[in-house]
């Protein structure tokens, strides 16, 4: 059995918030790219070059993006033949999440109880998802999710007979809805299935697959097209000041679901898509 050690898991953890924050994923500059030679609107056009002006300035400097630096989410892919020495997973995310935010200068964006509204002042405790995969690796997606996306984000029970033009049309109202709130132009993950938690994972799970990368399921990748032009016909446009460039991508995952229910769920990613990964 391969052990990985606590100290490993911090070590990942921090350098993984701080490259997050300071480093744009390529694929999301890529995106950026790819919009800026399609937008039509000459504004659209001024935001987006803006936003890529705003990542290289991060990445040279070495600063975060944007102010919020966001709520880290990760999801651990555990090998079933690995062995955590000298602690366990959680703390060990949670004390690399403290590490990483002080050592590289981000906000601290966490309050402990969210009545009394006390921040922690390191931004712990982070959201950690884990899946019991084969194999003796520790593969760690990770997160720093915005929070003015996050609460636009929905849930809604569908009914079976709403079908697909039910979820479509729940989806692009969601869009709608969120406006310039969520941070356009945006990634919006799409959680159908499941019940009435796991769908949102499901949303949330979505996230973190590269832009540009479609489900493997020819028709959940088509309607993963479909609403991509739908949604980038609402006109929201870069930061909500008009355009074409609504979404730079949507992604879809299914899961199998009981008889009566239609369970979606939409998370709204902001521009400052920031998901990174560590194979321990
Ligand atoms: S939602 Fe995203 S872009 Fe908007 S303020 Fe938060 S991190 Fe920044």
């Amino acid at each position: 059995m391969k052990k990985i050690l606590y100290e490993d898991i911090v070590k990942a953890i921090a350098e993984l918030c701080i490259e997050a924050n300071y480093e744009l994923g390529e694929d999301v500059y890529n995106a950026f790219k790819l919009a800026l030679a399609t937008e039509k609107s000459e504004t659209g056009k001024g935001v987006l070059q803006q936003l890529m002006d705003n990542a290289d300035i991060a990445s040279e400097l070495q600063v975060p993006m944007c102010q919020d630096t966001g709520t880290v989410v990760c999801i651990v892919e555990l090998g079933q033949d690995c062995h955590i020495v000298g602690g366990s997973l959680y703390d060990a995310i949670n004390d690399g999440i403290r590490k990483g935010y002080g050592e590289g200068y981000l906000r601290n964006s966490i309050v402990k109880d969210p009545i009394k509204r006390k921040n922690t002042k390191d931004n712990s405790p982070g959201i950690v998802h884990v899946e019991l995969v084969e194999g003796d690796s520790l593969t760690i997606h990770m997160t720093a999710k915005g929070g003015g996306a996050e609460n636009m984000s929905d849930l809604k029970m569908l009914k079976p007979s709403d079908g697909i033009e039910g979820i479509k049309q729940y989806v692009l109202d969601v869009v709608r809805v969120a406006g310039p709130n969520a941070c356009p132009p945006l990634v919006v993950g799409i959680g159908i299935g499941g019940n009435f938690e796991r769908c949102a994972y499901l949303a949330k799970k979505s996230l973190f697959r590269p832009i540009g990368k479609r489900h493997e399921d020819e028709g959940i990748a088509n309607l993963e097209v479909e609403l991509m032009e739908e949604i980038n016909r609402l006109g929201i446009g870069p930061q909500g000041l008009g355009g074409t460039t609504t979404a730079l991508d949507i992604k879809i995952e299914v899961e199998a679901c009981h008889i009566a229910a239609l369970p979606v769920a939409v998370n709204l990613n902001c521009h400052a898509s920031r998901h990174k990964q560590a194979i321990l």
